[in-house]
């Protein structure tokens, strides 16, 4: 019989990296809208498979929306998850009994004048189209209003940003914004302005979905946890790929989930899985049924789903 440090060290047979607007949370109702995600995520951390939420969601969001249907479905005392937050400059864990302590990176946070002045913006200019996201603790979020739609936000996106650029430069940091680089007097960009469907996030240029992959990696290694091999990424992004670039680069075997595949497929060295048919978190709740068949040996892989 295996000792029980044996067992504790076992290998787990997957490791999960998770965006949450698009594959867990419905990009609609902003929660989880299908009952079988927060049943199958436990079934999957029950059964020792490491799961980080990776998200550029507030630890506050993901108390409020995901951690509560999933003590619901019921984590066992060894499961481990963690909640990376706010694109990987704060983190939590998430277990039985609910979450634990939250960190922030100090160093990745966007200055208190350049958040206070886009907060003046909003409550001056947008607040119909938008609202200033006062539970992120280090970057900045604008989010569409629910009042509104998605098409009159995308129609005025830009020019909200527009205003952030120069709030930006106004206070002498730099910054890039979609494929324009726009340098502090020293020649530094240390921020972004990072445009998504439904936000604008002011944030540190170090933070993405790679450095919350690292983050995850670490976590294991400092509780001194078996790493797997086999990992999923799953998200609705291109900037969700990064997470399997980070992987596939350290020599993992990794596939990536892409739930939102009409946003085109970067050519990577690495699988690609997306759904026939069901996209959003339809397409997620099928990958969560199947992978927990595959860590029960009902199924062998997840190409076919
Ligand atoms: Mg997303």
């Amino acid at each position: 019989m295996p000792s029980a440090a044996t067992q504790t060290n076992a290998v787990p047979p997957l490791g999960l990296l998770l965006d949450v607007d698009g594959p867990i949370a419905s990009p609609v109702t902003r929660s989880i809208a299908i009952p079988s995600i927060a049943e199958d995520l436990a079934a999957l951390a029950n059964a020792g498979v490491p799961i980080a939420f990776n998200t550029g969601r507030s630890d506050g969001f993901l108390r409020e929306q995901v951690v509560p249907p999933l003590l619901e479905a019921g984590l066992s005392r060894d499961a481990r998850l963690w909640g990376v937050c706010e694109k990987g400059a704060v983190w939590m864990t998430i277990g039985a009994d609910g979450t634990g302590e939250v960190t922030v990176d100090d160093a990745l946070t966007v200055p208190d004048v350049v958040a206070r002045d886009i907060e003046i913006l909003v409550n001056r200019d947008y607040a119909d189209l938008v609202f200033y996201d006062r539970t992120k603790r280090s970057m900045v979020s604008l989010e569409q209003n629910t009042s509104v739609s998605n098409d009159q936000y995308l129609a005025r996106q830009g020019e909200i940003d527009e205003q952030i650029a120069a709030i930006m430069s106004r206070h002498g940091f730099g910054f890039e914004r979609l494929d324009a680089k726009t340098p502090d007097a020293v020649g530094n960009i240390d921020y972004r302005i990072d445009p998504t469907i439904i936000s604008t996030d002011v944030e540190s240029a170090r933070v993405g979905k790679d450095l919350g992959a690292d983050r995850v990696i670490g976590f294991l290694r400092d509780a001194d946890a078996a790493v797997p091999r086999r990992w999923r990424t799953m998200g609705d992004s291109r900037t969700d790929y990064a997470m399997a670039d980070w992987l596939h680069e350290r020599g993992y075997d990794v596939a990536h989930v892409d739930v939102r595949p009409s946003e085109g497929v970067p050519n990577v060295p690495y699988p690609v899985r997306h759904h026939e048919t069901l996209i959003h978190d339809e397409a997620g709740a099928a990958y969560l049924t199947r992978w927990v068949q595959m860590v029960r040996g009902e199924a062998a892989d997840d190409a076919d789903v």
